[in-house]
């Protein structure tokens, strides 16, 4: 079946859930779906079909009917991926089908009955349990993000601001291909740790929504795993192996109705499903195996899953069943769909030595801290002897090395309050010396104050460095160190057995499936005829064996005929509707905006193919953004800065009187002290200078320039009119 020696196949189990107690009390009917769990097969009964229609048969890698147990389908089917994951792989798990049939119930379950939890708290299991009884020469970090596409957004859901902010958005490299920018991390050090991570998601996710059901059965949501290991390689040099998994729990696959809803309404109902379509595009596409373009561009979940469906992963699907006769439709629907996706090859790899391995800056950095620390309490040590007489050798000892850093640590603690002792004691001793000056004492006090400051100082500054190593080593989870509560060898044998049993299991089921094609072909080779009247009777049972074949796939291509018939007019329907509403858009657009306007918008747009959507151009180009402001015109020749018509008509005018109210003020300087005293006393009080200057006899004085002479005022021409001016006002 593999193309070459590293591709696999897609595996896909089906899983149908019990009747709900409401579906019971509703019919009469039983369930419409039947699971032979030897064979993997599921037999479909079409519950408006005559009794004389054949079923409907699926063969899949497994299948687990409503009797199921979390348990087992994790033991049997996803056991094998985990181990992968930790191995280096990257690994997917995504739960399909229609909303209410248990994908959320597979993939967290309840959590708080051990029974009943699903895929995902018993994979956090599996991984921790998995480190801690690795070997003590490996160190892991593990981390987690988690986040849901709703409406072909991406939204960070370990974000507490992500309601706030915009969709995250989605970037390739070629190191480790679609990755989701910006997206949260958690480093996590414990089961505990990580379950809380997944709970702060599922906390967001809920009050993100204002109605959960509704929102959850629309939205997709992803969990992710990265598990990075170092571990020294037969060339003795660290090596590290970086292994994601991908846990998605997919909206609900039922069809959504698009028919009758407008405008924003209709947009969002066409995004809702956008992703799943594009999904189902995918997989038809990849099982083909024909077709050389696979849209992963076409949605942000396939982009995402582009490594899980045909590229570097080991995938699991589990597609979810109900088991009621009203939802016979979607049912056939989700098993066709799973049989194309059987038909996808990946070819995983092990990701030996990426590049952007958080593990090695890890290493780095505590080596860098590690180094920092040691060099301070050396010097620290160094000091102390120096202080106790005593000459210091360094023993350059490898195998002393651990044993000397936590000598290095307490000797230079001690170092630290031996010297503040020492600090202290002076201190006491100047305080008491009575030959010293006061002012000396002060002096010689301040100065073993500011050394004791100094101390301290670099006392908090170890300290800190110390908390930062240590939080920092932390992060990292050592191989056989207990990380969980202790299980002891019977639990672990036991695991063992179980494992093996579902290995057992697997392999037993493979074999049946293949003898079965085998005895079909083969029973024809071996049979020999006695008689005309034998060989007629079993050709004629082949033969009706064979009609009952050839009805079921005629039956089959009726069928995906009629679906995508119906498809089609749904598409037809939706196409008329968005084409209503472009021409409604335009309508508006020819008749109420004006054409200059709408050049002066449509010369702006541009599409980004990333976003896909339409964007105004920036008015400035960008690496000009610095000099974005205006430069000022130049200035009118001769003249200092820009001047208006009106201004420069006045200036050439001279002072003319008929421009000196305007544009500037021409205003003299008033220098005269003012004077009021002809306002109360009259002409006896006037000021001697201003004696033979006219005022009137209601007391209005007319300023003028203090540094104008007397002399100037009695014979300059201006005077006289001023004084001729005045008089007519008079
Ligand atoms: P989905 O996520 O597909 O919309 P849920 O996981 O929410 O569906 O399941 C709907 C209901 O069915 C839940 O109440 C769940 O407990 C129940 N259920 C689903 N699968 C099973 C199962 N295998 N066994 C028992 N109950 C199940
Ligand atoms: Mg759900």
């Amino acid at each position: 079946m593999s193309k070459n020696k590293s591709s696999e196949s897609v595996k896909v189990v089906v899983r149908c859930r019990p009747l709900s107690r409401k579906e019971e009390s509703n019919g009469p009917a039983g369930g419409i779906v039947q699971m032979d769990l030897r064979l993997g097969q599921v037999i479909l009964k079409n519950p408006r079909a005559p009794p004389s229609e054949p079923q409907k048969t699926f063969t899949f890698d497994a299948v687990y009917d409503s009797s199921s147990k979390q348990r087992d389908l994790y033991d049997e089917s996803v056991r094998p991926l985990i181990d992968s994951v930790l191995a280096g792989f990257n690994g997917t798990i995504f739960a399909y089908g229609q909303t209410g049939t248990g994908k959320t119930y597979t993939m967290q379950g309840l959590w708080l009955d051990p029974e009943k939890q699903g895929v995902i708290p018993n994979a956090f299991d599996h991984i921790f349990t998995h480190i801690s009884r690795s070997q003590s020469d490996k160190q892991y970090l593990v981390r987690a993000s988690y986040l849901e596409i709703y409406l072909e957004e991406i939204r960070d859901l370990l974000d507490p601001n992500h309601g706030n902010t915009r969709g995250l958005e989605l970037r390739e490299s070629p190191e480790t291909g679609v990755y989701v920018q910006d997206l949260t991390s958690c480093v996590c050090k414990s089961i505990k740790e990580i379950e809380e991570v997944m709970n702060v998601g599922n906390q967001a996710r809920a009050v993100g929504a204002t109605d959960m059901n509704e929102h959850s059965s629309r939205s997709h949501a992803l969990f992710l795993i990265t598990v990075e290991c170092s571990q020294p390689g037969p060339d003795g040099r660290k090596h590290i192996r970086v292994g994601r998994l991908n846990l998605v729990d997919l909206a609900g696959s039922e069809r959504q109705a698009k028919t009758g809803v407008q405008g924003d309404r209709l947009k969002e109902a066409a995004k809702i499903n956008l992703s799943l379509s594009a999904l189902g595009n995918v997989i038809s596409a990849l099982a083909d195996g024909r077709s050389s373009h696979v849209p992963y561009r076409d949605s942000k979940l396939t982009r995402l899953l582009q490594d899980s469906l045909g590229g570097n992963a080991k995938t699991v699907m589990v597609a979810t069943l109900g088991p009621a006769p009203q939802h016979y439709d979607e049912t056939l629907t989700t098993l066709r769909y799973a049989n194309r996706a059987k038909n996808i090859q990946n070819q995983p790899r092990v990701n030996e030595d990426p590049k952007d391995a958080l593990l090695r800056e890890f290493q780095k950095e505590i080596a860098r801290l590690r180094a920092q620390l040691n060099h301070r309490r050396f010097r620290s040590k160094q000091k102390k002897e120096q202080v106790d007489g005593e000459a210091w050798e360094r023993e350059g000892d490898e195998e002393e090395e651990e044993v000397e850093e936590e000598e290095v640590e307490k000797e230079a603690e001690e170092f630290v309050k031996l010297e503040e002792q020492r600090l202290e004691k002076e201190n006491e001793a100047i305080r008491e010396d009575q030959f010293l000056l006061a002012e000396e004492k002060q002096k010689l006090l301040g100065e073993n104050e500011k050394m004791m400051g100094d101390l301290r100082k670099r006392q908090e500054a170890t300290e800190q460095l110390t908390a930062r190593y240590k939080a920092m080593e932390s992060k990292l989870l050592v191989g056989g160190k207990n990380i969980i509560d202790h299980t002891n060898e019977q639990q672990k044998m036991l695991e063992m057995k179980r494992q093996e049993i579902a290995e057992q299991t697997r392999r037993e089921r493979e074999m049946q499936q293949q003898m079965l094609i085998q005895d079909e072909e083969a029973v024809e080779l071996r049979e020999t005829f006695t008689s005309l009247q034998q060989e007629v009777e079993a050709k004629t049972k082949k033969l009706k064996k064979l009609y009952a074949k050839l009805q079921c796939t005629k039956a089959e291509i009726k069928d995906v005929n009629d679906e995508h018939v119906r498809s089609r007019q749904e598409l037809e329907q939706t196409q008329n509707e968005l084409t209503r509403e472009l021409k409604f858009k335009y309508l508006i657009i020819e008749n109420f905006i004006p054409p200059e306007e709408k050049n002066k918008i449509m010369n702006r747009l541009m599409f980004d193919p990333e976003e896909d959507e339409w964007k105004f151009k920036p008015l400035v180009p960008d690496e000009s953004k610095s000099s974005q402001m205006k430069k000022r015109p130049a200035s009118a020749v001769g003249y200092k800065r820009p001047i208006s018509q009106y201004a420069r008509v006045a200036l050439s005018m001279g002072t003319h009187s008929r421009y000196r109210a305007e544009n500037v003020m021409l205003l003299e300087l008033d220098m005269t002290p003012p004077n009021t005293s002809a306002l109360t006393d009259g002409e006896q009080n006037q000021s001697p200078t201003l004696n033979n200057f006219p005022t009137n006899d209601k007391g209005i004085c007319k300023s003028r320039s203090w540094c104008q002479s007397q002399k100037s005022i009695t014979s300059s021409s201006s005077n006289n009119s001023l004084f001729a001016a005045l008089k007519t006002f008079n």
